[in-house]
């Protein structure tokens, strides 16, 4: 037996997600990413004394949608808990978070992998602020503190340990990503670290109830390391047990340079950050008019979307998802809904050519130009014949994408309009037969199949202008009298 087969990963995980409010979670510093160091920093945010704190409203909204967008439950009663300890980067010497209520209960993210759907549940999602920055990389004797992020508003959505594999943890932390920037309370930027992940570990034999002991990975910076760290680590505890060891409770960290973890600390007991009630922040009370207004100012969900695309608009599951990978890729699809009834067609621009040329031009869906009604017309002149879907998308979308003008009138300009008629189509499928006798004999022999060349021959001689439907029906009808 594979030794692999012997023993099942269980994984739980931790993200945090930085909120895209205005400000910070207890006062009015901006949050703003990449400002000089140490210039969002009031007295609030330094933590000197006789200063108050104040809730963030917005943040109490934003972690309640990511709440409802996951099926939990709300707690209506909340209150802030001071969790003490001692870090350079943490000047009040505490860190305000919930505790005993967080803000969200329960509910679960369904993800999709092998084809089969899991839901993944959720332990909490509560409201905490971030810490400071320690810089160890500027000077060699000393290290800088960045006190900007200290204090920026997060929510930490923790799963029950209920993944069974890295694979899983991908699906959810790209599901979890999705999520957070569909709903538009986080940018998901893992580089820039609004969104980060720590990877609880363990592995027990096959069939056994008991959890094994566990470890904490932590700075994964991309949701692919977080998969490679999670393989690397459960083959290292195999190792471990196999070789007759025991798996000790630590921390560790994932060095992407050479796809390892290594120790940070260990853990033995459970800390102890002495929790109490914030006594400078009041407990504040959510009533359900509030949590109401939130829920029905919620956007239809992704995974909704895109079945309601397979299923009203007949679109493959692929597309459907491609659509619904952000928002405003799937907002623009449903923009251009009106005006054509292909819809397939509508998604394969979509998702294909646009989507390429965006990307290729640093733009985006956010910021796209083309307007339904000429979308829907350009479309129209591929459907009619008039242009082929490849001359379409390379030469008339290209100027599209820069100024409001007629598909049509494009087209007209630069002599892209596709020939049907006869007489022209006739004179090149004639030239294309003579140039190739060989090729005609084998397929007069039966080998069909060559009229792909022949088509391919004409579509070149005519530089992409043949209407293919015509070519094929006319070099058929010449090839079988010769
Ligand atoms: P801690 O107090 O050490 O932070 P928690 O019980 O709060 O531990 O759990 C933190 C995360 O670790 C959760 O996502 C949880 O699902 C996960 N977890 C807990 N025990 C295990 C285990 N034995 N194996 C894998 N993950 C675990
Ligand atoms: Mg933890």
């Amino acid at each position: 037996m594979n030794i692999a087969d012997k023993y099942e990963a269980v994984i739980g995980l931790e993200v945090h997600a930085q909120l895209q409010t205005n400000s910070k979670l207890f006062c009015g510093d901006s949050i703003a990413f990449g400002a000089a160091p140490n210039t969002h920093v009031s007295p609030i945010t330094l933590g000197h004394p006789g200063t108050l704190p104040k809730t963030n409203k917005k943040a109490v909204e934003y972690a309640i949608k990511m709440g409802l967008a996951c099926n939990c439950e709300i707690e209506k009663d909340n209150y802030f808990a001071r969790k003490n300890y001692f870090y350079p980067d943490l000047p009040k010497g505490y860190q305000i978070s919930q505790h005993t209520t967080p803000i969200c209960k329960g509910g679960f993210v369904t993800i999709k992998v092998n084809g089969t759907e899991k839901n993944i549940q959720l332990n909490r999602i509560h409201l905490e602020e971030d810490a400071g920055k320690s810089i160890h990389d500027i000077y060699d004797d000393y290290s800088c503190i960045d006190l900007n992020r200290a204090g920026t508003p997060l929510i930490e959505i923790v799963t029950e340990p209920c993944l069974q594999s890295s694979e899983e943890a991908f699906q959810y932390v790209t599901e979890l990503r999705r999520l957070v920037r569909w709903l538009h309370i986080c940018d998901g930027n893992m580089e820039e670290g609004s969104l980060r992940c720590d990877a609880n570990v363990s592995i027990r034999l096959k069939g056994e109830k008991k959890l094994g002991v566990k470890v904490e990975v932590k700075n994964l910076n991309s949701i692919r390391n977080i998969k490679k760290a999670i393989d690397v680590e459960i083959e290292r505890m195999i190792v471990v047990v196999e070789q007759g060891g025991t798996i000790t409770q630590q921390t560790r960290s994932f060095d992407a340079s050479n796809d390892s973890t290594f120790s940070i600390r260990d853990k033995e007991e459970a800390n102890d950050y002495r929790y109490f009630a914030d006594p400078d922040l009041a407990p504040f009370h959510l009533t359900d008019s509030f949590i109401q207004n939130i829920q029905s100012s919620l956007p239809s969900l992704p995974q909704q979307l895109a079945k309601k695309y397979q299923r009203e608009y007949g679109l493959s599951e692929y597309d459907a998802s491609q659509l619904c990978d952000e928002k405003y890729t799937s907002d623009y699809f449903q923009s251009i809904i009106p005006f054509t009834q292909h819809y397939k067609a509508i998604a394969n621009w979509i998702v294909g050519p646009i989507r390429n040329y965006l990307n290729e031009n640093n733009s985006s869906f956010e910021e796209i130009n083309l307007t339904p009604q000429t979308f829907a017309e350009l479309i129209k002149l591929v459907e009619d014949g008039k242009v082929s879907f490849s001359v379409a998308s390379s030469r008339i979308l290209p100027v599209l994408m820069k100024e409001n003008k007629s598909p049509i009138r494009i087209a007209e300009e630069l002599n892209l309009l596709q020939v049907s008629d006869n007489n022209q189509i006739e004179i090149w499928v004639n030239e294309v037969i003579a140039k190739m006798p060989d090729k005609v004999i084998e397929y007069k022999k039966g080998k069909k199949g060559l009229i792909g060349l022949f088509v391919g021959e004409v579509k070149k001689i005519s530089k992409g202008k043949a209407d293919p439907k015509v070519v094929t029906t006319l070099l058929e009808q010449k090839l079988n009298q010769l």
